[in-house]
């Protein structure tokens, strides 16, 4: 039996396990909080990610390695790379950790990209201000998520504001600022490349974020073929330059017929979690699949999916229960401002369906301003 082994025992480690259950695979997760709630569905190994023993006693366990979480410590990424196979590989990991590096390798590939400069000092900041102009954002190179780490420059006066709350760590993370793109709209392109250099993309989807954080995802979205085959070739001039295996996303800001790289994330991702019931294959089987060197199956959808995440606490179930094409997911976590607790996947087969079901379920919850937007895209195609 093959034991898959997952550096982060959050929420994408506990789906990352039940994807791989069917596919006869065992799994030990490494994570340095004995409550993490991948732990509920697989082993679970409490050790820090740094700690050379920890990591020894995970490799003799494990045939091969994955993340579900990206911020790994690099040189722990390849200390396991020298013991067993460790996909993604560490320097496309490396890459994804850092901001700078990724928006520079972006730019490498001829991939559009906001307006960026690394900021080193005070001084750089206005020097960065001054050739990027206003509104902008300064960012935490490393180790940002969910929008944390980041401070909005409207205009050269917030410059010392944003300072004071991100200066300190110039040293540390590092920072950057970016010019401020005013999209349209968001999409993602999830897609998964394997160890033999085969590549597969999901169809892109539309997400609506709320402080940073993402609220809803709808695919497939209305969007010219040529848009779409542009997103999917972007990932895949970065999977093929990183030589890349597994899933990762790459997250997109859209401007009429232009897309801008925003990031990517080299690991399963929350937009791509409709993928579960509404795609032939979903990431977290694909992801496992390309690990272990086998056919990646078909990203194709099934129909109509809008997802939509819970933070802080759940809410009632009922709502999505009640409808045809209503799915749940809760990730056992214990409730906290904030906290990424669980997702609903809606489902139908057709763009009306899934709209009526989405605004029941709104009704229900009371989600309405979370699921209005959705349905105003919906009511387009
Ligand atoms: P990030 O952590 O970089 O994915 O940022 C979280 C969210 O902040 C994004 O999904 C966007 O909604 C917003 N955002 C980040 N960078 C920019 C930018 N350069 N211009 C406009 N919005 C941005």
């Amino acid at each position: 039996m093959t034991t898959v082994g997952i550096l982060g025992g959050g929420q994408l480690a506990r789906m990352l396990a039940l994807a791989g259950v069917p596919l006869g695979l065992k799994f030990l997760v490494l994570d340095p909080s004995a409550e993490s709630c991948a732990g509920q569905c697989a082993p679970l190994q409490v050790g820090a990610f740094d700690d050379e023993a920890a990591l020894a006693q995970f490799a003799s366990k494990v045939d091969v390695v994955t993340f579900d979480f990206e911020n790994v410590p690099a040189a722990s990424a390849q200390w396991l790379a020298e013991r067993v196979p460790v996909y993604p590989n560490p320097q496309a990991l490396g890459v994804a950790q850092d901001r700078l590096s990724e928006k520079t390798l972006f730019g490498e590939l001829g991939i559009p990209v906001p307006a960026f400069a690394a900021v080193d000092s005070r001084e750089g900041l206005d020097a960065a201000l001054a050739r990027i102009g206003t509104p902008c954002i300064l960012k935490t190179r490393r180790f940002g998520y969910d929008g944390k780490g980041q401070f909005r420059i409207k205009s050269p006066a917030d410059a010392q504001a944003a300072w004071d709350a991100l200066g300190a760590q110039a040293g540390t993370v590092g920072l950057i600022v970016e010019g401020f793109v005013a999209f349209d709209r968001e999409v993602s392109v999830v897609a998964v490349r394997g160890r033999d250099g085969a590549f597969k993309a999901f169809p892109l989807t539309q997400n609506w974020h709320v402080d940073g954080v993402l609220s809803a995802s709808l695919a497939p979205t209305q969007a010219s073929q040529a848009l779409q085959a542009q997103a999917v070739d972007y990932a895949r001039r970065v999977a093929e330059r990183l030589d890349y295996v597994g899933v990762f996303a790459l997250e997109l800001f859209c401007q009429g017929e232009t897309l801008l790289a925003n990031e990517m994330a080299p690991r399963v991702h929350n937009s791509g979690h409709w993928t579960i019931e509404g795609a032939e294959v979903s990431q977290f089987e694909a992801h496992l699949r390309a690990v272990l060197g086998l056919p990646l199956g078909e990203p194709a959808m099934r129909g109509h999916a809008c997802m939509l995440n819970w933070l802080g606490q759940m809410p009632d179930a009922t709502g999505v229960l009640d409808q045809p094409g209503g799915h749940w997911h809760d990730y056992g976590k214990s409730p906290r401002e904030g906290r990424k607790v669980g997702h609903a996947t809606l489902r139908a087969d057709t763009a009306q369906a899934l709209s009526v079901a989405l605004a029941a379920a709104g009704e229900a919850l009371s989600r309405q301003a979370q699921v209005q937007p959705v349905l105003e895209r919906l009511a387009r195609s």
